[in-house]
């Protein structure tokens, strides 16, 4: 299955053959149509005109679609994908402002062990093991995530290993992560972002991060 939305994380559509059918479960030869994975959220959309319920990546490289009751689709037939674009982008503005985040907690002090991520429409959130309150770093990472977002900063998404499929990000003289989601092309595109405190348990403190636009 060709990922498309690593090669083109912009394409909104796409025409692609249904490769197996399995009930309401379906694979396909291509894809634009993400699947949960590293903490971002699955997209959402339609195949052939029917609403996907579950996009899933199970023990292979496949993923795996669930539609909606009601189609006779059979292997063989081309179907249009179709993705909801303005969540997406809010998945992707809001993917990369935790990916900076992430990369300057990383920088400045000291790696603490990261316990959780996770990537939604409304926000992005980082979890980590910190003893006492994280928002006391808030005004040097709003400040430096600010600045490199106003920079407007290319942003390079390649494969490091093209059979496993592993790939990475990489902004120069800023880091190179390695990630397998759906990334910008520039910082500028998230715009200004805001920081939220949340204590978790003891000893587990959550960055919040929010978009203005
Ligand atoms: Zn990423």
């Amino acid at each position: 299955m060709e990922k498309i939305f690593w090669t083109d994380p912009y394409q909104t559509e796409l025409i692609a053959t249904v490769t197996s059918v399995n009930g309401n479960v379906l694979t396909l030869d291509k894809t634009i149509f993400y699947a949960f994975a590293g903490g971002q959220e699955s997209d959402r959309g339609v195949i052939h005109g029917f609403k996907v319920l579950k996009a899933e990546k199970k023990y292979d490289k496949e993923i795996y679609y669930t539609l909606e009751d009601g189609h006779d689709l059979k292997p063989g037939d081309e179907v249009i994908i179709e993705i909801d674009w303005s969540r997406r982008y809010r998945l992707m503005r809001l993917h990369f402002a935790a990916e900076i985040i992430l990369e300057l907690v990383y920088q400045y002090f000291n790696r603490p062990e990261k316990l959780g991520a996770h990537i939604a429409e409304d926000k992005a959130r980082l979890d980590f093991a910190w003893e006492g309150s994280i928002s006391r770093i808030f005004p040097l990472l709003e400040h430096k995530a600010n600045e490199l977002i106003a920079a407007d900063i290319p942003v390079k998404s390649e494969f490091c290993d093209v059979d496993d499929e592993r790939r990475y990000w990489e902004i120069d003289g800023f880091g190179t992560v390695s990630c397998g989601g759906t990334h910008i092309r520039r910082t500028g595109e998230i715009g200004p972002i805001t920081l939220k405190r949340n204590n978790i348990g003891k000893g587990k403190e959550r960055i919040e991060i929010y978009l203005s636009q």
